[in-house]
């Protein structure tokens, strides 16, 4: 009686302090203002040199400018090279080859921070340059395999296959002889590589991109989980949580999932393509699949994280993206819900060059961190470079967050 009464007492005053901490610790936003944590692997002149570019990067007249000569002078083999790779490049890609990124890579082991490494190149859209991104991408998967730092492998559809494949797929259009074979081809390169990732123990997302290829890969990609993700998430595919049509589609997933018996693995993000995506609606006469405002996308996101979070034990989660409240959000659900801070099936992420005080602060409260890690030589991933250059001209409320967090540790650093 005496001992009940005590281990009663000591489990409640456990339950208490529990939640007593859980209270006291909840962590909120204000973690993000921690910039000496945020640049702490950046130098002063490295500070300086992010300060520059953003500032630039702010001003859209620039940024149309910048890409316009750029592509000009690339065009036309005009020496440009050299001074992208000491700007732009050097703050937004890892390295010209994987060992080049590998100093990056430790650089932010060193603070906790997992890396993706991410082979950028939108090359030609022929057989040969698929047949040398599958190799390439093979060879990451190897590479990740001896590299604790390096937790994931990733792919983007239009590197294993052309999109006019993928579209007359996901339309259901009739495919003749030699497209046939190259969809094939694009299936064997998807399932040789998931294999790897089973094989090498090292899970491989791949990139979502334009929605009128994504049933596509929507379709094989829930095939390949089907048959790799039994135990445990090999196969993690990526929702666009600025179409209408994602929180419904994912809510049917894990419905497949459970009646069948197998795990699903999503990287979440907002989606990249959102201009074009309402161009092409309108050319085309279809309704737009994008979100009206950017609340219904802010809302959409909420919900799948949360959705996803009642139901960790049916997958993995990677909350990609660079706004704080989605970031916060699932923080503090994985501390709410008392799931370990580095529960192998929770991660968040950015692109590197951005959010440092995000990935940075998230890492060092022990969360499972990355950062998406760009590669490869400065004239092929020009397209990814115009894309970041553009987002954070468009979106305007991110690269002035930027330039204020550099402005705050210039001040700290006094600098200025
Ligand atoms: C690790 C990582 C991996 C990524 N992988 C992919 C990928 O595979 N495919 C892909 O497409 N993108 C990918 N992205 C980019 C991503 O989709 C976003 O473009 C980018 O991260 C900005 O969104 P956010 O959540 O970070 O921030 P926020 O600044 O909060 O949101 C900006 C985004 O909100 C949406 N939005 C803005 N205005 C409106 C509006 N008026 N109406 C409706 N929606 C609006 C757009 O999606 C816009 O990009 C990735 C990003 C990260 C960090």
């Amino acid at each position: 009686m005496f001992y009940l009464s005590v281990k009663n007492h000591n489990s409640v005053w456990r339950d208490f302090l529990l939640w007593s901490k859980t209270y006291t610790d909840m962590l909120t936003k204000d973690i993000f203002n921690d910039t000496e944590t945020a640049f702490a692997i950046k130098s002063d002149a490295d500070l300086e040199k992010a300060y520059w570019l953003f500032s630039i990067i702010k001003s859209e007249p620039l940024v149309k400018l910048g890409t316009a000569v750029t592509n000009f002078a690339l065009k036309y083999h005009l020496p440009v090279e050299g001074i992208i790779r000491t700007t732009v490049f050097e703050h937004f890609c890892g390295g010209i080859d994987e060992q080049d990124a590998m100093r990056i890579v430790e650089k932010l082991y060193s603070k906790g921070v997992y890396s993706i490494l991410d082979y950028s190149v939108e090359g030609a859209q022929n057989e040969e340059s698929f047949d040398q991104t599958y190799r390439k991408t093979l060879d990451l998967i190897k590479l990740a395999s001896k590299r604790k730092e390096i937790p994931f492998s990733v792919f983007k559809p239009t590197g294993m296959g052309s999109y006019e494949i993928y579209k007359k797929v996901s339309q259901g259009d009739p495919l003749d002889a030699a497209e046939q074979q190259a969809w094939d081809r694009i299936r064997q390169r998807y399932y040789n590589l998931m294999k790897a990732a089973k094989d090498y123990n090292v899970p491989v997302m791949v990139d979502a991109e334009e929605y009128a290829m994504q049933k596509a890969v929507d379709d094989l990609m829930e095939e390949l989980m089907r048959e790799f993700n039994r135990d445990k998430v090999f196969v993690i595919t990526t929702l666009q949580m600025y179409r209408k049509d994602r929180l419904p589609y994912l809510r049917e997933m894990l419905d497949r999932a459970k009646t069948e018996g197998y795990k699903i693995g999503i990287k979440f993000v907002r989606g990249a393509y959102m201009e074009k995506e309402r161009e092409r609606a309108k050319r085309k006469g279809y309704p737009s699949p994008i979100c009206e405002t950017k609340e219904k996308t802010d809302e959409n996101y909420n919900n799948a994280i949360r959705l996803m979070m009642d139901n960790v034990e049916h997958g993995l989660i990677y909350n990609g993206t660079h706004n704080e409240d989605s970031s916060i959000l699932m923080a503090q659900l994985i501390d709410e819900k008392g799931y370990k801070r580095n529960d192998p099936r929770l991660w968040f992420g950015q692109l590197y060059g951005m959010s440092d005080h995000i990935t940075f602060n998230l890492a060092k409260r022990g969360f499972n961190t990355s950062k998406y890690i760009p590669f490869g030589p400065v004239k092929y991933v020009m397209p990814y470079l115009i894309r970041r250059a553009e987002e954070n001209t468009s979106v305007a409320g991110q690269t002035h967050r930027e330039l204020e967090l550099l402005e705050k540790e210039r001040k700290r650093r006094k600098l200025d």
